[in-house]
């Protein structure tokens, strides 16, 4: 690229709204509405391309940029009609940080720049408000200070918050001119002292500084923090946006506001926001001031009013999308200053979708493409359990109500900063974090807590739209939180708290309580938007759409958020309850010795019936019919068997009869059997511990044999070992007793007028005969259940693909199956290699955070290797058996960028966690659209 001709610099006028990528959101949006003859102050942007220009060559301008900027300026001075460092007719410009994707408050802002001793004198000429030009001027150095010069934001504050006490004063409008003198003066000084040099007072020398500090902050930590937890690209940099200043602190003709088409956190359609009469931007956006509502706006400055509600309309219609506006009236001139597509809460989020296409805005394709699947996990947000609630309330424990920012409710240990939330969030505590405010240095900590709680701050503020945007709920500007942060105890209506107690917030109705409440789930059926939503994504999406489910709530569940199939019953769950555990663990140490022995009496049998019975063969198959009769082991086992057969009739009973008409896919038996017993390791200090206090004797005899059975069963790599298929063809007696038990209650059912339709699935298949195998057997117990009870099922057997040898040799495995289904979780672990349980704690977070992995393959399918394993065993399956049906239930069936893959594979069916039911509707929808936009047919991957 020849740089010469590079153009670094844009006026407003020369921009466009598809130059996103080079200008930035904020840029676009000027440049857009200055092209609709919008009030826009003149201004230009500096590009993206220069940002990254910068960075290459290590904070260095790219050649020209600063020529065409010098340019662009004086543009802006022949616009104004002012000069940049003119004493009689100053022009100041804000300069802000504006990238494509928004990050709200990630980034840097200069206001008032251009001020010095000089212009300052100027401004007060022309504004006739000598007051006002020494507050542009303290505010200027205060920002300059904190953001180009890197002085602490708190060593300004100090300076100020001393002067009021000084003098008696409650807030920053009782200070006089004079106290504002005196204040710009410490500033002055307080920057010589940090920095070692005065304060820059030529102008052109502020805006170098202030556009460096601009591109500079792209790289600062809490611009990485969020790009990193937004996977926002870290190539994309920041435009610099260079406007003139106008002032909403020149009286109360003037103003300063935040507005939203809609409001931001129901939906609703009206204009909704905040105004601060004689007040900058920033006391808006930081919280310093508690604003008023907008609708205020309507009484006090009406023809303001009309003429922004009538902007906002044209806005919304010209983007189709529901906006966010800054905006200053300067002695009753309105400006806009800002627009943006607002960020919003969940349910926001689809009512605005939803509304907009009833209204014609915007079509239903792409109000399914408007909502973000993850909002919808957020809209089903956990709230606060009402009896203990009103008991919480009846107990005295609420504190405070503030405004209620961000909904959804938590509880959590109070943490008074940023660091130590983050660091006690890992380690796996609950925290809220309190903070008289937010800013953007506590991102880290918002990130990791459950929720956030400030003193300060209205609905627009830092606090309410980090929160909103993480789905976490916020109670902000609760004015009677008073935080001590030197000895770490706060004080909220005469009630302290230290720092570690656990309190409660409410973000939907802004309560806070004293201690954890319980909290519950809300119901699908009343979220109006939400079903309406669905219903269209359900019209459009070609993947069935079904859930995991374990026992009768979560199948009830599932069938409310509208799961069409249950892809997964894990029986393990029903073997750990607490009653049936003894159970469990009296068939597992039989197991192995009543197996042994029945099998040598049935080979005797055989032997028997197959030859002339030799009286020595005759005595052999008597004594075994003893042994096996009077074997204690024989017998806990089959007594232990017909325990869980009635346990398990029942549990199957319930479970497909609430899904009567829709298949429900029941799983064998899978984990290892090591884990129903004790931990060795605690058994063997029973142990020890009963031999050496000479304790019981039959209940040593009784934990020695168990010890003994542990220590046999004891494996090196239990995932890799006697688990899943292998277990049920070793002891074929649980297979026998499973499958009883799922045809019995099908029986049952049908009997009952019920339509149940069991599909068995067999775990951790590698090699087609094992499959064969345990369908002989399945098939055995059914045809014996069918005749026993003259009813005839309609069942189906099946397999899980969750190795890469059955992927590799799906063509083999399919004629032996009825349907396939992707264990993605046990595929990914032997696909990498990698143990889950043992990864994620100790590297594979590591891997992600150093981009050596691009995600973590277990919450995101890894199509290159995993994808890549299912579709070849999609493509050989189908190809040996095409009646095969192929779904998924691993943990990936629930993540909208893994369904998007099964889309395109062509599978019939993802299964996922019931909670995550709906977002996999809506997933498989826009993974329809996409498709079709991209133009895939639907073997493409
Ligand atoms: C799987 O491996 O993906 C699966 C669903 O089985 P589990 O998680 O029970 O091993
Ligand atoms: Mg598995």
């Amino acid at each position: 690229m020849n740089l010469k001709k590079q153009k670094w610099v844009y006026l407003f006028q020369e921009g466009s709204r598809n130059m996103r990528d080079l200008l930035g959101g904020k840029g676009a949006g000027l440049a857009e509405m200055s092209a609709a003859n919008l009030p826009v102050p003149p201004g230009f942007i500096i590009t993206t391309e220069a940002c990254n220009a910068y960075d290459e060559s290590k904070g260095k301008f790219p050649s020209y940029m600063w020529d065409q900027t010098i340019n662009a300026l004086k543009q802006m001075e022949v616009e104004t009609g002012k000069g940049f460092g003119d004493s009689s007719n100053p022009l100041l410009v804000s300069v802000r940080s504006g990238a494509k994707v928004s990050m709200p408050g990630m980034m840097d802002t200069v206001l008032n720049l251009g001020l010095n001793e000089i212009t300052v004198e100027g401004i007060a000429f022309i504004s006739g408000n000598r007051r006002f030009a020494q507050d542009s001027y303290r505010r200027f150095i205060q920002m300059f200070g904190r953001i180009v010069l890197n002085i602490p934001g708190d060593t300004f504050e100090q300076i100020l918050d001393d002067c009021k006490q000084r003098n008696g004063l409650w807030s920053d409008t009782d200070l006089t001119t004079v106290h504002l003198e005196e204040i710009v003066q410490e500033f002055l000084s307080l920057v010589k002292e940090r920095t070692g040099k005065d304060f820059p007072q030529d102008p052109l020398e502020q805006l170098d500084l202030a556009i460096k500090a601009v591109f500079g902050s792209w790289n600062g930590k809490r611009a990485i923090d969020y790009r990193n937890f937004y996977k926002i690209p870290h190539d994309l940099g920041t435009a610099v946006n260079v406007v003139a200043m106008v002032f909403g602190n020149m009286g109360n003709d003037s103003g300063s506001g935040v507005a939203f088409t809609r409001d931001p956190a129901t939906g609703n359609q009206i204009l909704y926001g905040e105004f601060l009469p004689n007040a900058q931007g920033e006391d808006v956006v930081a919280g310093t001031r508690t604003p008023a509502s907008i609708a205020e706006m309507a009484s006090s400055m009406p023809n303001q009013y009309r003429e922004l509600v009538e902007i906002a309309n044209r806005l919304e219609s010209h983007y189709r999308d529901a906006q966010d506006m800054e905006f200053t009236i300067e002695r009753g001139k309105l400006y806009m200053l800002q627009t943006r597509v607002a960020q919003r809460t969940a349910q926001a989020s689809i009512k605005i979708a939803v509304d907009m296409a009833n209204e014609g805005l915007i079509s239903k394709e792409e109000a399914l493409q408007r909502v973000d699947p993850l909002q919808i996990n957020n809209l089903l947000l956990p709230r606060f359990d009402d009896v203990a609630k009103k008991e919480a309330i009846k107990s005295n424990n609420l504190l405070t109500i503030g405004l209620n920012a961000s909904p959804g409710a938590a509880s959590g240990k109070a943490i008074f900063d940023a660091n130590r939330a983050e660091a006690l969030a890992l380690q796996g505590t609950d925290i809220i974090l309190v903070r008289p405010e937010t800013n953007p240095d506590d991102v880290h900590g918002m990130l990791h807590a459950k929720g956030v709680f400030t003193a300060r701050g209205g609905a627009t503020s830092h606090a309410a739209v980090v929160a909103r945007g993480l789905g976490k709920p916020c109670v902000a500007g609760a004015e009677a939180l008073k935080i001590d942060l030197r000895i770490r105890k706060c004080t909220i209506e005469g009630h302290t708290i230290n720092e570690g107690d656990e309190i409660s917030i409410d973000g939907s109705t802004g309560e806070v309580f004293l201690g954890a409440i319980d909290t519950i789930e809300p119901i699908i059926s009343k979220e109006k938007e939400l079903n309406i939503l669905l219903g269209w994504a359900d019209e459009i999406r070609r993947l069935g759409v079904w859930a995991n489910a374990d026992d009768p709530v979560a199948t009830q569940r599932a069938l409310d958020f509208g799961a069409e199939g249950i892809g997964l019953c894990r029986t393990e769950h029903m073997f750990f309850e607490e009653d049936r555990l003894p159970w469990m663990r009296q068939l597992i140490l039989a197991a192995s010795e009543a197996t042994r022995l029945e099998e040598e009496l049935q080979k005797l049998q055989i032997d028997a019936s197959n030859t002339n019975q030799s009286s020595i063969l005759k005595e052999q198959l008597t004594k075994q019919e003893n042994k096996v009769a009077g074997s204690e082991d024989v017998k806990n086992f089959h007594e232990s068997l017909r325990r869980f057969l009635q346990f398990q009739i029942q549990d199957f009973k319930e479970i497909l009869g609430i899904m009567t008409g829709k298949p429900v896919i029941i799983r064998l038996l899978d984990p290892p059997l090591h884990e129903f017993l004790p931990k060795y390791e605690e058994l063997l200090v029973d142990v020890t511990t009963l031999r050496l206090t000479g304790g019981d004797p039959s209940l040593l005899a009784k934990q020695e044999k168990l010890l003994k059975m542990i220590e046999e069963m004891r494996e090196q790599n239990p995932m890799l070992g006697l688990r899943g298929c292998r277990l049920g063809i070793l002891y074929s007696a649980i297979t026998q007793m499973q499958a009883r038990a799922i045809f019995t209650a099908a029986c049952e059912l049908i009997k009952e007028g019920r339509d149940p339709q069991p599909k068995i699935m067999v775990p951790l298949v590698a090699h087609a005969n094992e499959l064969r195998i345990v369908r002989h057997e399945l098939e055995l117990v059914a045809q014996a259940v069918q005749e026993e009870q003259n009813v005839t099922i309609h069942y189906k057997i099946g397999t899980m693909i969750e190795l890469p040898r059955a992927a590799l040799t799906a063509d083999e495995i399919a004629p032996h199956a009825q349907f396939f289904s992707f264990g993605t979780n046990d595929l990914t672990q032997t696909t990498f290699g990698i143990s889950r349980d043992d990864a994620e704690e100790k590297f594979l977070l590591k891997y992600v955070e150093q981009g050596i992995l691009p995600e973590n393959p277990f919450q995101v399918l890894d199509r290159a290797g995993v994808g890549k394993l299912m579709k070849t065993s999609v493509d050989l399956g189908r190809k040996a058996n095409p009646g095969l049906e192929i779904g998924i239930c691993g943990e990936h069936g629930g993540d909208p960028s893994s369904i998007e893959f099964c889309n395109n594979i062509n599978l019939d069916y993802v299964s996922s966690s019931p909670f995550r039911v709906p977002v996999a509707r809506l997933a498989a929808a826009q993974a329809v659209l996409t498709s079709h936009q991209l133009g895939l047919d639907f073997t493409d991957v």
